[in-house]
C-alpha cells in the first residue's frame, strides 16, 4: 500500500502493470517524454477521445470535425508566429549541464517555500516572474533566479548561464533526395489544419457565423525539461476546437466556452473543487483573453485545457502568406447600423484540451487503494480503478465459476449476446476473488459470475465494482441493466 507521497509512483506502476501504458520503446531502455498506450489504455483514450467529439459535433448542431495531415505547407508555420516565437525562454546549469524551462524553475522554488511556511516570499516571486516575462526582460529572470539562490537539482549549485530561447517545433525534411528535400515541420498543434481550411469547410458546409470546428490529433513539441509522466510528452494528443465568431463578440463567447468547457470537464467525472480558472498574465502574440482550467493533480494544480481568445491574428496570417482573401460574408442585418454585417474576417475562441493530460486527470482520480477488516476480524485490500462507467475500458466481466459442468458455455453464450453493445471480457482461470480483484485493478464496472444455480434458474450474480455489493439477476437482464448503467 502507498502512502499520500508516493501514491503518483504507484499510479504510474498501476498504469504500467495493468496495460494501461507504457514507455516508448521500453526494450532499449525507453525515449524519453514519449509514451505507448496498451490495451487498455488504449480503449480509455478512445473513449475519452469519443465522449469529446461527441460532445463537440453531435451535440452542437453548428460545430463540425475534420481530421486535418500532421504535415502541413512549412510557410503554415511561418505565419502562424511558430517559427519565429514558438519557444521558451532556458537556462542552464554550468556544473550539471541540466537545461531547466525558466518558468518551471522559478515555480519549483515558489512551491518549496509554499512547503515550508513561506506564502508571502512564494507569492513575491510568481509575481516578479510573471512580469519579467510579460516583458521579456531575460537579464531580470537571471537576476531572479540568483538573488533567491534558486539552486540546480542535480548540481546543487548556482552557477547559471544566461537565459536564452529554444524553439519547440521538430524538424524533418520531405523530398526523394536530401538536395531537393525541403524542411517541414511535425505539428505542434492542431490548430493550424483548422484555420488553413477555414474556406473549405465553411463553403463545403454552408456554416453561417458563429460556428466551429473541432479535431483531434497528434501534436509534438520538443520540450526540453519533460516530466511528470504522461503531463508533459514530446508526442501528445490534442482536442481542439476553433469557434469562429463576429469581430466584437468574441468576449461573449469566450466566457461562454470557458464555462462550457469546465462543465463538460465535470460531467467526465471531474470534481468542481479540483478545477480553477487562471487568467493568463502574459498573453500569447496572437491572444487579447487567455485562462487555463487547472486540474488539482498530485504534484499541484497544472493546466489542463486553455481557452484562448485568438482574434482575427491566425486567419489574417494565412490570408498575408497565402495571399488568398480568407473572409466571410455575414448578410444578417447589424441592427445598430440596419444594414448587413458584409465581409469581415471571423475572430475565433478556441478550446484546447490535452487528451493525455485528461487521461492523466482521470486515472488520478479513479486509483484508490482500500483497507478494510473484514466479519472475521481479518485484514483485506484491494486496488481499485473507478474509472466512469461510461468511459471504462472494459465495462462486464463474465466469469464462470467454474471450468467444467458446462458453464462456460452459458457464459460465452452471454458473452455473445452482449459484446455486439459494450466491451465483455471473459476469463475462467483462477478463484473468483482472484478475478474480481484483477477486473478491479483495470476498473471493469461490473462482473457477472455464472454458477451451478445459473443452470436451474437462468440468474447470475453480478458485483459492482465500487461497492464489491453483489445480486442475484435474471441473465436476460445482465445487458439492458449494463447499457442502461453506460447511458
Ligand atoms: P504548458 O504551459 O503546460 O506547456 P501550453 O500552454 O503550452 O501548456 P497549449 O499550447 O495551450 O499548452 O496547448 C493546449 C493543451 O495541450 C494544454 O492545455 C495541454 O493539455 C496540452 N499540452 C500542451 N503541451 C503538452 C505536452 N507537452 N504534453 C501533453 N499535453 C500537452
Amino acid at each position: 500500500m502507498a502512502n499520500e507521497t508516493n501514491i503518483f509512483a504507484a499510479l504510474i506502476a498501476h498504469c504500467k502493470e495493468y496495460g494501461y501504458i507504457f514507455q516508448s520503446s521500453e526494450i532499449y531502455d525507453g525515449l524519453a517524454a514519449v509514451y505507448d498506450y496498451g490495451q487498455n489504455g488504449a480503449q480509455l483514450k478512445k473513449n475519452i477521445r469519443d465522449e469529446w467529439w461527441k460532445s463537440m459535433t453531435q451535440l452542437n448542431d453548428n460545430i463540425v470535425g475534420i481530421d486535418a495531415a500532421i504535415f502541413m505547407h512549412p510557410t503554415t508555420w511561418k505565419a502562424s508566429g511558430h517559427v519565429d516565437n514558438f519557444s521558451d525562454p532556458m537556462i542552464d546549469n554550468k556544473d550539471s549541464n541540466k537545461r531547466y524551462r525558466v518558468d518551471h524553475l522559478i515555480e519549483g522554488f515558489a512551491e518549496e517555500q509554499k512547503a515550508m511556511g513561506n506564502e508571502q516570499l512564494a507569492n513575491d516571486t510568481i509575481t516578479a516572474m510573471d512580469a519579467l516575462l510579460a516583458a521579456n526582460d531575460y537579464a531580470g529572470l537571471k537576476k531572479l533566479i540568483e538573488d533567491n539562490k534558486i539552486k540546480c537539482a542535480l548540481s546543487k549549485t548556482c552557477n547559471w548561464t544566461e537565459v536564452r530561447e529554444f524553439n519547440l517545433m521538430f524538424s524533418t525534411q520531405i523530398g526523394s533526395v536530401a538536395e531537393e528535400s525541403e524542411t517541414i515541420y511535425l505539428r505542434p498543434e492542431t490548430a493550424q489544419g483548422i484555420f488553413v481550411n477555414f474556406l473549405n469547410v465553411q463553403k463545403t458546409g454552408r456554416m453561417k457565423i458563429p460556428f466551429g470546428i473541432a479535431q483531434t490529433g497528434k501534436a509534438f513539441r520538443n520540450e526540453i525539461v519533460a516530466r511528470q509522466f504522461i503531463f508533459r510528452m514530446r508526442e501528445f494528443e490534442q482536442m481542439e476546437m476553433q469557434f469562429f465568431v463576429r469581430p466584437g463578440s468574441q468576449m461573449q463567447w469566450y466566457e461562454y466556452w470557458k464555462t462550457e468547457r469546465k462543465k463538460w470537464l465535470e460531467s467526465m467525472g471531474l470534481p468542481a473543487g479540483k478545477l480553477r480558472y487562471h487568467n493568463h498574465v502574459k498573453l500569447a502574440h496572437y491572444a487579447d483573453a487567455a485562462l487555463d482550467i487547472e486540474f488539482e493533480f498530485p504534484f499541484g494544480w497544472k493546466e489542463l485545457e486553455g481557452i484562448h481568445s485568438r482574434t482575427d491574428f491566425d486567419l489574417k496570417q494565412h490570408q498575408e502568406h497565402s495571399k488568398k482573401k480568407i473572409q466571410y460574408f455575414d448578410n444578417d442585418i447589424d441592427e445598430s447600423t440596419g444594414k448587413a454585417y458584409g465581409n469581415y474576417t471571423p475572430f475565433v475562441v478556441e478550446t484546447s484540451v490535452g487528451l493525455d493530460r485528461l487521461f492523466l486527470t482521470i486515472m488520478s482520480l479513479a486509483y484508490v487503494e482500500e483497507k478494510w477488516t473484514k466479519e472475521d476480524g481479518t485484514e483485506d485490500s484491494r486496488v481499485v480503478l473507478k474509472i466512469p462507467t461510461k468511459i471504462a475500458p472494459t465495462k462486464l466481466a463474465i466469469l464462470p465459476l467454474l471450468k467444467k459442468d458446462g458453464l462456460p458455455e452459458i457464459a460465452k453464450e452471454l458473452m455473445d449476446e452482449c459484446k455486439q453493445s459494450f466491451h465483455c471480457f471473459y476469463e475462467e482461470k483462477d478463484a473468483i476473488g482472484k478475478r474480481y480483484r484483477r477486473m478491479d485493478a483495470i476498473g471493469t464496472p461490473f462482473c457477472v459470475t455464472i454458477d451451478h444455480q445459473t443452470k436451474e434458474d437462468s440468474t447470475v450474480t453480478i458485483r459492482y465494482r465500487d461497492t464489491m455489493t453483489q445480486e442475484r439477476v435474471k441473465m436476460s437482464e445482465v445487458k439492458g441493466l449494463v447499457l442502461g448503467k453506460i447511458g
